[in-house]
């Protein structure tokens, strides 16, 4: 039993030591104090209000999970793929923490979906746009738990989360709002809206960086010749994690068309000079040659910008969220037309019957 898992079920122990009789509604949550687990408690029932909240709970359960607040940490929260453990900021406030846990949840689910990802075995094309795609996966599987949130009454978590990613929030509103139900369009305008914030895609390209430094210091001699040779497309991982209401948002052709871009093949000047470092031994990059010819050629890289230099987010504005007394209205106008066309059928088949049954009489 790992570490981790057996502390939290030490945690449990002493919990119980104490004469706490409930028992925690996840079996894998670890908590220090009462404060804690009742915080845990209140952001996993707000989460369990969404439909899509609750099946990435019982996928998090099944998978056993562990869930944890941590105090210190910079980010809002992580998933470790290794561990299984999730860890959300203890010190955010409980509005953003209910998006957060969703996001870190979408994580544990994507991994239980057999994606490969290694930073110093993957090529480093397919490694860091398999990246961007569970980021932006688990980005617009936060938002639609949000919105679902937001439509049953509490748009507290929703408006916690546009505070900070309004390009991927609003995008997914948007579509939401136009075709009067959470579909594939809403997450694809979301998981898109992921990649127009350059600062976000920088920090992911220096952690690729860091991640290839860690995994050198631990890798084996066969791993070392096998060096950033392996090949995961991007299609594969878009498949098996992009998924909404059982069925993938993006088609092969859509992921195609938006992972062969320039744009979508690029990373900041300093990522591009460390890849080129890490890559021109292995791959015997001609020095005569420009450094950016050699990396299209070689990697398929694009050279970008620092993203201070780069163009800012793109934030629609956000239509309206419908009230549930006007989503209430509009259902009754539906079902009305429903019944009215209903009552024209019946009222039509009797008119004809009444005819034939005039017909006959006459025939007699
Ligand atoms: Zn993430």
């Amino acid at each position: 039993m790992p570490e981790t898992i057996q502390s939290v079920f030490d945690n449990q122990k002493n919990v119980a030591g104490e004469c706490r009789p409930q028992k925690p509604s996840y079996p894998f949550l670890a908590w220090e104090n009462q404060e804690e687990l009742g915080r845990l408690e209140d952001i996993l029932n707000h989460l369990r209000q969404s439909k899509t909240g609750r099946s990435l709970i019982a996928d998090a359960e099944k998978h056993q999970t562990v869930i944890r607040l941590e105090s210190n940490m910079r980010a809002y929260g992580s998933y470790d793929e290794v561990t299984n453990n999730l860890k959300v900021n203890a010190n955010s406030d409980l509005n953003r923490q209910i998006g957060t846990m969703a996001h870190e949840l979408r994580h544990s689910q994507q991994f239980q979906k057999g994606i490969l990802m290694d930073a110093y075995l993957d090529s480093p094309k397919c490694y860091i746009q398999n990246q961007s795609v569970i980021e932006a996966d688990a980005s617009a599987t936060a938002t639609a738990v949000c919105y679902e949130l937001a439509l049953a009454g509490n748009d507290k978590p929703l408006e916690a989360l546009r505070e900070k990613d309004a390009h991927i929030v609003n995008p997914f509103q948007n579509q939401a709002v136009k075709n009067g139900k959470i579909d594939e369009s809403a997450y694809q305008a979301a998981f898109k809206g992921w990649f127009t914030d350059y600062s976000t895609r920088d920090c992911y390209d220096i952690l690729y960086i860091k991640m290839v430094r860690q995994r050198f210091k631990n890798c084996t001699r066969e791993e070392e010749n096998k060096k950033f040779e392996r090949d995961v497309p991007v299609n594969d991982v878009v498949q098996k994690v992009c998924s909404c209401n059982g069925k993938p948002y993006m088609s092969e052709q859509e992921t195609q068309a938006f992972f062969s871009t320039q744009d979508a093949c690029s990373v900041s000047f300093e990522r591009f000079n460390n890849i080129y470092g890490n890559c021109c031994m292995k791959f015997n990059f001609d020095w005569n040659k420009p450094q950016e010819e050699v990396m299209k050629e070689k990697l398929g890289l694009y050279c970008r910008p620092h993203s201070g230099y780069m163009p800012a987010k793109i934030v629609p504005q956000p239509l309206p969220i419908p009230k549930t007394a006007d989503r209430q209205a509009s259902a009754a106008e539906k079902i009305a037309a429903v019944k009215k066309q209903k009552t024209t059928q019946i009222a039509k088949k009797t008119q004809l019957s009444a005819m034939l049954k005039y017909k006959a009489a006459r025939e007699k």
